[in-house]
């Protein structure tokens, strides 16, 4: 059943490719060559076939009920409904186009308790983006990753990095001047390496002491300036886990909106089984042939260790190093 101004064509459950990792796959044209047409975006924003998303706290407002998943979906609406809960400097984003529809996320944050008060009260309710991301269609989560990085970015960039005066925000969202040195703020993407070390078929997966029970994960770690994705890969094995590499393998990338990250997943060939962990960044590690591998992915536990769910882009790691022949 459609709810109030939900969006149909993007509230349906479908079942996206099987390799499509969460996050990835945005279905909207960006029309990037809009946002400086300010008379356009105005006109967009108030267009009654509009979709605007609201975000509190960084939260997505979501359609349905607030206990589980069943029949929860995006709370993309009419434009006029949420916007009266914006602070007038509040971040708004224009995400892109499908078709003619234009689609906005707004902030809403100032509210003090949008979910029961005030216009959108009744209609839905606010949800942690990460818990979202496993009750909404696979093309929404994409959408959601889009706007919560931006209006996040937003948050935590509204001062000048260079002379600390209050940033305007620009371009329907992708750009912040300062008006007093003229510096340009733009929309940061902060690349973090994920690689699973192999060896003669198994791969190396640890435990980071910060993860719940034993779950263990692909390691990861940021890509410093001035460095290669297969340099990142191979310091990272190194400090973490004492482990050389050879041949670095790309696999594919991940948006990760929490904050600002884009995981790149990657296969590195050790030159032996060997390994100490550095105990402040990883608790255990240890090696995993494929067919336990197999087993972990579809969801058993092994001596009771686990692996991360598909969210992550480490579960599909491990998933292509257990689908190799
Ligand atoms: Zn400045």
């Amino acid at each position: 059943m459609a709810r109030p101004g939900s969006y149909r064509e993007f509230s349906v459950k479908t079942e996206g490719p099987t390799r499509m990792i969460p996050f990835s796959g945005n279905p909207l044209d960006r029309a990037s060559e809009k946002r400086t047409d300010t008379g356009w975006v105005e006109a967009k924003r108030r267009d009654p076939g509009s979709l605007v998303w609201p975000f509190w706290r960084l939260q997505p407002f979501l359609f349905g009920p607030e206990k589980g998943n069943d029949g929860v979906e995006a709370g993309l609406m009419k434009p006029g409904l949420a916007e009266s809960l914006m602070a007038p400097d509040a971040p708004w984003v224009f995400l892109g186009l499908e078709g003619e529809r234009a689609l906005f996320a707004v902030d809403i944050s100032a509210a003090r308790d949008p979910a029961n008060e005030g216009p959108i009260a009744g209609l839905g309710h606010f949800r942690d983006a990460r818990v979202a991301a496993a009750a909404i269609n696979l093309k929404d989560v994409a959408i959601m990753g889009q706007a919560k990085a931006m209006i996040d970015w937003h948050q935590r960039h509204g001062f000048c990095a260079r002379c600390g005066t209050a940033t305007v925000m620009k371009d329907a969202g992708y750009r912040r001047v300062c008006e007093s040195c003229e510096a340009e703020h733009f929309p940061r993407t902060d690349p973090v390496v994920i690689m699973l070390a192999t060896h003669d078929g198994a791969c190396l997966v640890g435990r980071n002491a910060r993860f719940p029970g034993q779950m263990y994960s692909a390691l990861a770690g940021f890509v410093e300036p001035g460095e290669s994705i297969e340099e990142a890969v191979r310091r990272e094995l190194m400090e973490e886990v004492n482990v050389k590499v050879g041949k670095v393998t790309y696999l594919a990338t991940q948006p990760w909106p929490f904050p600002s990250s884009l995981m790149i997943g990657c296969l590195a060939e050790a030159e032996s089984r060997d390994f100490k962990c550095d105990e402040n960044e990883i608790a255990e590690a240890r090696w995993v042939d494929r067919a336990t591998a197999k087993r972990l992915i579809a969801g058993e536990r092994v001596e009771g260790l686990f692996v991360p769910p598909a969210i992550a882009i480490a579960h599909h790691l491990i998933k292509a190093f257990a689908e190799m022949e």
